[in-house]
């Protein structure tokens, strides 16, 4: 495997001055109400409990404004769980950011919606897991369809663009049809339909939720019939799952590009799930200012440009459209980050993905073994298991 605690040279003998970042991604908690099976926070996120306070945020939004960033989400975890999230935007707004809240809606009242507008927040989206009550609670392993019905009422009442937003799995890609007819119904201006993409908890359970290419045609086929029968009244994004793919997602548009995110301690990543890779240390925005963690830091320079390609993407006239694909999924299903993602046909290990979808297809129900949830027992056994302490706490298969 690559060695990814050796310093590496600053990529700019590639002729191209680096950008700045434009996409601030705040990751105000870990902290979640719900348990989703497929919950992107690192499955061991029970480790970090630590989080930035106040005006370590306020800082870093400020920082990051005058780096160049001007799209801000704010995330977790559940933000909403932050007392200070409307002190928050009201800051962003001052500064000119244009400004999300990415939420599971609990904790969105009233009087916090109210308070959240007045601050100044320009969009928010909503997740939801599920059309029906029913597979809408389990995955998530709460009781919470009604409640998040009840905020989006919420939100088109204040005025809110909405984007619903649901994660579409094994379970639920027979349901697409009523997932739209519900967005529809609730008035979203925005549907974002995004096939799950394996990290984090969906990877500890992808067995369960890999759909079928039959389930994904079909489901393809119903969201293009409602693009031409609703035109323009709601705008349906449909992100296909890239198991599937014989190219890989230009992830993040590249390393260090123009994603940037803050995860609730204070560790700034080039992408989501960047703290899986091995070996990689991500600098603190208590310890570093933004401007070095992003311009000069190890961790933001191992993969941008081209400079740290192996073979086949080294030589590939395609590098400048994919960068290689995703290094979380290189070390996922190859355990070498430097490697092409392996969803790439030119890769020598595109074989693992051709796998794992064979074995989907073969499988006739998705629950094959325990589906995971995500939880602070599980997180904590899998993060035991992981420095070789695995026989000393249980982790639960329903939470
Ligand atoms: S995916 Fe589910 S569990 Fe994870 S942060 Fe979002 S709402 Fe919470
Ligand atoms: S070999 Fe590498 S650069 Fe070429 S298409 Fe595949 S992943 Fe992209």
């Amino acid at each position: 495997m690559t060695d990814l605690s050796e310093p590496i040279a600053k990529p700019e003998h590639e002729g191209a001055p680096i950008a700045p970042p434009l996409w601030l991604l705040a990751e105000l908690t870990y902290r979640c109400p719900l348990h989703c099976v497929f919950c992107y926070n690192p499955v061991n996120y029970a480790d970090h409990t630590r989080e930035l306070d106040t005006d370590q945020w306020l800082d870093v939004l400020r920082q990051a404004r005058a780096l160049g960033a001007a799209q801000l989400g704010f995330s977790g975890g559940e933000p909403l769980l932050r007392d200070d999230l409307e002190t928050l935007v009201a800051e962003a707004r001052k500064l000119g950011f244009y400004t999300n809240l990415i939420t599971s809606g609990i904790g969105l009242t009233e009087k916090r919606i109210g308070a959240l507008q007045e601050a100044g927040l320009d969009h928010i989206q909503l997740s939801f897991q599920d059309s029906s009550q029913e597979l809408n609670d389990f995955l998530s392993s709460t009781k919470t369809f009604d409640y998040k019905k009840r905020v989006a009422t919420l939100i088109k009442a204040h005025g809110f663009p909405m984007v619903l937003n649901c994660v579409l799995h094994r379970y639920n890609l027979p349901h697409i049809g009523r997932i739209i007819d519900m967005a529809l119904a609730m008035g979203a201006e925005y549907l974002e339909l995004a096939n799950t993409q394996y990290y984090g908890w969906a990877h500890a359970n992808r067995a369960q939720l890999m759909p079928t290419k039959a389930q994904l045609d079909e489901a393809e086929a119903v969201v293009e019939r409602y693009r031409n029968e609703i035109g323009d009244k709601c705008k349906i994004f449909f992100v296909v799952p890239d198991y599937y793919e014989r190219r890989p997602k230009r992830c993040m548009n590249g390393w260090g590009s123009v994603f940037l995110g803050i995860a609730p301690d204070g560790a700034a990543l080039p992408c989501h799930t960047a703290r899986s890779l091995p070996g990689l240390t991500f600098p603190n925005v208590t310890e570093m200012p933004l401007k070095d963690i992003w311009y000069e830091s190890d961790a933001f320079n191992r993969f941008r440009g081209f400079g740290w390609m192996k073979e086949p993407c080294r030589s590939c006239d395609e590098k400048a459209i994919d960068m290689g694909g995703c290094r979380c999924q290189a070390y996922l299903l190859t355990q070498d980050p430097a490697n092409a993602d392996p969803v790439c046909d030119k890769s020598p290990h595109h074989e693992r993905v051709i796998e794992v979808v064979r074995a989907a297809s073969a499988r006739q129900a998705p629950q094959e073994q325990p589906i995971l949830f995500r939880n602070d027992a599980n997180s904590r056994r899998i993060a035991a298991e992981a420095s070789g302490n695995g026989s000393e706490q249980e982790g639960e298969n329903q939470p």
